[in-house]
Order: C-alpha cells, then structure tokens, then sequence
C-alpha cells in the first residue's frame, strides 16, 4: 500500500467529462489498495476569467477580496471532483484551505505554505477515504482565504505531499511528461523519461510551462518523487528525480525559452564605483527582479551603458523607477526592447563537461544570431537574442546538442 497524491491541473478538469474521466484515474489507485489524496486546479480558463473580472472591478483592487474571487474556481472542482468519485462508488470528500487548515502567510496573491494541519485528513485516509483538496489556496495568519500565486495548485499538492509523507506525487496534465524542448516548435523534441530536480527547476524558471516553479524547489529540498503524466493518454510520463536515478548520462537535458523578457539600455552612465549599485537599488526596492545583466565597456573612460533584463509586465514600471533616478544616475537615455526572447541550455551534466556554452555560441553564430546578453548558472546557459529567431536557434540548438529524436 502506497501514499499517492495525485494532482489535477486545469485542462485535466476542464468540463464534467473530463473530471469522470480523472476520478477513474484515481479509483485505480484506491482499487490498488492506496491511500489518495487528490488536489485540483480550478477548470481551464475560469481563473482567468475571475482574474478579469476583480480588474474590470477594481484595478487597483485590495488583494484580500482578490484571493475571495480567485480561490472560488478550485472550491468548484474539489466539490465536483468529490461527487464523481462517490458516483462510481469511491468514499470522497471535499476539502477546502481553510477546513485543513494549510497555513499560510498573509502575502494575498502570492501567500506561502507555513504550516499543513493534516491530523484529520490522515485519520480519513487511514478509514479508506479519498481526500480532494482544493488546490491554490489557504488559511492566511489574517484567519481570511489566500492564494497562492498562478499555477499554485502544484505547490498545494507537493506540500500535502511533503506534509503527508506521500511515496508519490502525480501531477496530471495535458503533456505526457517533461520534453527536451516544447515539442510545438520543436518537431525533434523527445520525452524524458527522467530528469534531474535541479534541471526541473531551471527549466521550469527558464519558462517551460509545465510545472510552477515554487513546487519544483519545494520537490527537491524535501524528495518527493514527482512524477508529469497526462491525464488523456496511459502512457508513462516523466519522473523527476535526484541527479544519481539517472541513468541516462546526457550533458544537456532540455532547452527551454522564455518570452517573458524585456531589455533596458541605460546609455551612458558614469563609469565610477556605486553606480550598479545606484541602479539596482531602486527596482529592488520596487520588487522588480532584474535578471541577466551586462555592463558594456566604455569607450570613453567616463561612462558606460549597461544592459539589464526585466520581466516583460515590470517594464514600464521599471522605466518610470530610473527615470525617477535620472538625476542621481545621470545618464543619457533609457532603451527600452521587449521583442527579446531568452534561450537557455540546461543540464546537469554542465558541471563536469567544458565547452557547452562555446557550442551553444558558435551554434547561433553560425545561424547568423546575435547575441545581446549572457548568463550562466552552475548548470545552464542563457543568451538573449531578437525574438523573431526564437524558432530557429531552438531548433538549431536541440540538434547540436544531439538531442533530436532518433530516426
Ligand atoms: N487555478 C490557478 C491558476 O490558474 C491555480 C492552478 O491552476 O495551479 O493559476
Ligand atoms: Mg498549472
């Protein structure tokens, strides 16, 4: 007898069949013998529609009323979800965030998981009741409904899943598991059939869409066996896993990319010691995270431009934060692009192997790409490049790095 939770994202409960077809998923687990809890996203689409409708209501919305809307889409299928189980004869219940209660902080819109008072859920999954638990949601220390930031619902099902001691944690969703790169652009890009937690998490912040980030780091630091399969199709997905499960020895594990991103020139700031920091300050200050960063020589010894990335919903805010700062900075103009895309390599592999970034460079060289900014980690490359040869250094990329789908 196993511990599972299994995880249902948005697409996966989309509408009343699919939500039949996901509660047959987990009465084959309870069939097995296993203890399931079940935790759901809301149906594709309706938080963002509920997203809508707060803005349209309010732009500048108090973020407690926020979380009252946005939680009610997964409070919706926990209830359904319940109701197909003990329709083909599984013993359901519902949970919300606060009847648990999963404690979190009062950060609304973005609250974290401190706490997961699982006394009662335990007892019921001992008696041989399924758990469906909303997922995206929980108890803030203001006794009101937070959430948990988008894509949330993952970051519930591994914290049930840490918190219960889970032996496996599902996550179901409209891809049949992790592949080296998104297979819609990419034609040659292959399943995994395993991959690294610290390559997950540099994938899945580098933008491959399938797993929220939060989780993948919440995953790793406490091993739960995560394992990205697709609810539509029975086949075998991707299992995400410590570094020495894998057999496989690759140097590069995927290639990922990210729209995301927006550039800003700062032309011609003195070139004199405090002034990155002059800079920086102030977008932190603004909770505006800034990413890959280049400071470009200086010709004349007095100034310099540097080149920094920002997400792309921060730009404006950002520029109007150093244009604030003009005077202090004192430099010449702000330069602004957000048709950047960033495309980085990724594999643990890295750490013991030279020349994946020379590769990675001539690659795109030889395609004729520019390359506007760097960045590297211990286990990936990242470069900026114009957005509209997206396609082709991914694809470029995918076959140097002997990636392609064999025959
Ligand atoms: N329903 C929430 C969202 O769309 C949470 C989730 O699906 O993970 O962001
Ligand atoms: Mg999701």
């Amino acid at each position: 007898m196993a511990r599972i939770v299994q995880k249902f994202g948005g697409t996966s409960v989309k509408d009343i069949d699919r939500i039949r077809n996901a509660a047959k998923r987990v009465k084959r687990e309870v069939d097995a013998g296993n203890e399931v809890v079940v935790v759901v996203s809301a149906m594709a689409g309706t938080t963002n529609q509920l997203v809508e409708w707060t803005q349209t209501m309010s732009p500048l919305h108090d973020t407690r009323e926020y979380d009252t809307i946005v939680a009610s889409g997964e409070q919706v299928t926990a209830g359904l979800m319940a109701l197909a189980l003990q329709d083909i004869g599984v013993d359901a219940r519902s949970w919300l965030g606060w009847q648990i209660p999963i404690r979190t902080d009062d950060v609304h819109g973005k609250a974290r998981i401190e706490r997961i008072e699982t006394g009662e859920l335990g007892r019921r999954l001992a008696a041989g009741q399924v758990a469906v638990v909303a997922g995206f949601q929980g108890l803030g220390a203001d006794g009101r409904i937070t959430t948990l930031g988008r894509g949330g619902s993952d970051t519930s099902a591994v914290a049930l899943a840490t918190e219960l001691k889970a032996d496996r944690c599902d996550i179901f969703t409209d891809v049949d598991g992790i592949y080296t790169s998104d297979p819609r652009i990419v034609a040659k890009a292959r399943k995994l059939d395993r991959i690294a937690f610290e390559e997950m998490l540099e994938m899945a912040s580098q933008g491959a869409r399938v797993l929220e980030t939060r989780s993948v780091a919440m995953a790793m630091n406490n091993r739960v066996r995560l394992q990205v399969l697709s609810s539509f199709v029975d086949v075998p997905g991707t299992l995400v896993t410590d570094e020495e499960e894998i057999v496989e020895h690759r140097v590069v594990s995927g290639i990922a990319y990210s729209r995301d991103e927006a550039k800003i020139t700062v032309e011609h700031v003195a070139d004199r010691p405090g002034v990155a920091a002059a800079l920086f300050g102030p977008l932190a200050d603004s909770a505006i995270n800034v990413d890959m960063i280049v400071q470009n020589v200086s010709a004349d010894g007095a100034t310099t431009d540097m080149t920094f990335t920002v997400g792309r919903a921060d730009l404006d805010r950002a520029l109007a934060v150093l244009e604030e700062q003009r005077k202090t900075l004192g430099f010449k103009a702000l330069k602004p692009d957000s048709n950047v895309v960033k495309i980085s390599v990724i594999g643990a592999g890295m750490r013991s192997h030279a020349g994946v970034a020379q590769l990675m460079f001539k690659t795109l060289a030889d395609r004729g790409i520019n390359i506007q900014v760097i960045s590297t980690s211990e286990i990936k490359v990242s470069v900026l490049i114009a957005a509209d040869y997206t396609e082709l250094a991914l694809r470029a990329l995918h076959t140097a790095y002997g990636l392609d789908e064999a025959g």
